[in-house]
């Protein structure tokens, strides 16, 4: 007998609308979510402090926003966190600076077409109102698993961790982060293989044949993004964009600050990467180098902002959080690969293409189509 129904690995935004979407739909199976994060958000989680349990800190995606069209199956789905208030339009002030650090116009990306929406209070508010709006009848939830290793035999999933002490199995399987699948996790993880192709050799299902090769090309962005604890009362921009030339003189894409209940404000450095192999023999000299570059770069580019530079000359680093794949660039994965039948395997996420692709709107799109497609299989 196996554990579940289906297993869904990651508890992003895809992972979560795809669970609440298959509900709504009156899907009643048994569905495991595995996730290797403490708790759902995926790349758009909030980060908490421990020594501070009141703190929350975007320290992903701030925010997103939505380009036509939108399906009108994701509709509903938004419509319900705008309504429940997890949802909301963000109006807080953008600016940008240019490479002399000064104030300068917005383009589209700090600025998109239908403004900014995020979730309210944060971030991982938003995967967990889906959760909570899933219900917790027949959904068991794994948190802190890394799934390693994927089996596929006699038509059941089953999945174990490193070193296999825990199991779970299943007769469908959804990936939401394609990291079982892609190649970047040999070198970043040290894996010998990729999973997915190990678990469903080559020659057997044509579809995820097609779908691994399309997903092996697709790249994505590296980030290193740094934390601070800023002693800094009263109002402060949002995010604070560079332009194309500022982004090349200093690495870094933007700033993004937040207010937090005890009057301090978080802000996020989101640095660029320079290409450089990761490897975990790498990591922590890459991850203390980082710091100490994107401390230097953000006193250059505040200068034309003193309250804030010298804010952060005085704040406290809450260390860099590595995004190994923050946004997937370029050959997106065919939407009619998202279920192989034969496999019972399926994919979302914002490596998915479709309207926003490598976005947070892409990863919703891609949950609700998918679950349109297992409820219909
Ligand atoms: C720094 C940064 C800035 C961004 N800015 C924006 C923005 O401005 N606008 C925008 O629209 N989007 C932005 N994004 C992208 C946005 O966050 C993503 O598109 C969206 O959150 C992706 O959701 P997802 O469910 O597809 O994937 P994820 O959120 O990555 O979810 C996948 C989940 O699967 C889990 N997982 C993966 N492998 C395993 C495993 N083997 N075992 C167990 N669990 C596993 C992961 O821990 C993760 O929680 C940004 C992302 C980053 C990192």
């Amino acid at each position: 007998m196996t554990d579940a129904d289906l297993i869904v690995i990651g508890a992003g935004l895809s992972g979560c609308a795809l669970i609440y979407q298959l509900r709504l739909h009156g899907w009643k199976g048994k569905i495991a979510l595995v996730e290797a994060g403490r708790g759902c958000g995926g790349r758009s989680a909030s980060r908490r402090r421990r020594d501070q349990p009141d703190w929350r800190l975007d320290h992903g995606a701030p925010g997103f926003h939505l380009s036509q069209p939108i399906s009108a199956e994701l509709e509903p789905l938004l419509n319900g966190m705008r309504e429940a208030g997890v949802l909301t339009q963000d109006h807080a002030e953008i600016i940008s600076i240019d490479a002399d650090g000064h104030p300068t116009s917005n383009g589209a990306d700090a600025m998109p077409e239908g403004g900014w929406w995020r979730g309210n209070p944060c971030m991982a508010s938003l995967c967990e109102h889906l959760l909570e709006q899933a219900g917790s009848e027949h959904l068991a939830l794994h948190w802190q698993r890394r799934v390693r290793w994927l089996d596929f035999r006699d038509g059941e999933w089953t999945l174990s961790d490193q070193d296999r002490t825990w199991q779970l199995r299943s007769d469908s399987l959804v990936l939401s982060g394609n990291l079982l699948a892609h190649p970047r996790s040999l070198a970043m993880l040290n894996w010998s293989d990729v999973p997915l192709r190990t678990a469903v050799p080559a020659g057997i299902d044509s579809e995820l044949d097609l779908a691994l090769s399309q997903l092996a090309r697709c790249s994505a962005d590296v980030r290193w993004n740094l934390m601070m604890d800023l002693e800094l009362k009263g109002a402060t921009p949002r995010q604070i964009w560079l332009t194309a030339e500022a982004r090349e003189r200093w690495q870094v894409e933007r700033l993004v600050l937040q207010p937090q209940m005890d009057g301090h404000t978080g802000l996020v450095v989101h640095g660029l990467h320079d290409g450089r192999s990761i490897t975990p023999e790498s990591q922590p000299a890459l991850l203390a180098e980082q710091e100490k570059r994107l401390k230097t770069v953000l006193d250059q580019m505040l200068r034309e902002m003193p309250k804030l530079q010298m804010a952060c000359r005085q704040a406290n680093s809450l260390g860099v959080m590595r995004w190994g794949a923050s946004q997937p660039l370029d050959h997106p994965l065919q939407t009619n690969l998202q279920w192989c039948q034969s496999s019972r395997v399926g994919f979302c996420g914002d490596y998915v293409k479709g309207s926003g692709f490598g976005r947070a709107q892409g990863a919703l799109e891609s949950a609700v189509r998918l679950a349109s497609r297992l409820i219909s299989a």
